[in-house]
């Protein structure tokens, strides 16, 4: 389990963003909102890299779906 200092959380912004929002520590990882980005922890690192993001949807149980028909 990933640990993270609240102080550090503070000052982490996302970097595809251009208006450098806040992000959500999320488990393990930082979530960012605005573009939908899931930023690693690795080592109790926060991995603010571009290409190391993955998708927020892949982090996340997907939404309830509408019961199958038949
Ligand atoms: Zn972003």
């Amino acid at each position: 389990m990933a640990t993270l200092n609240p102080q550090l959380l503070a000052i982490l912004a996302c970097p595809a963003c251009e208006d450098r929002p806040p992000l959500e520590w999320r488990g393990a990882y930082l979530v960012c909102h605005q573009c939908r980005r899931a930023y690693p922890i690795r080592d109790d690192i926060p991995v603010l890299l571009v290409e190391e993001a993955v998708p927020l949807e892949q982090i996340e149980p997907p939404p309830p779906s509408e019961p199958a028909q038949g």
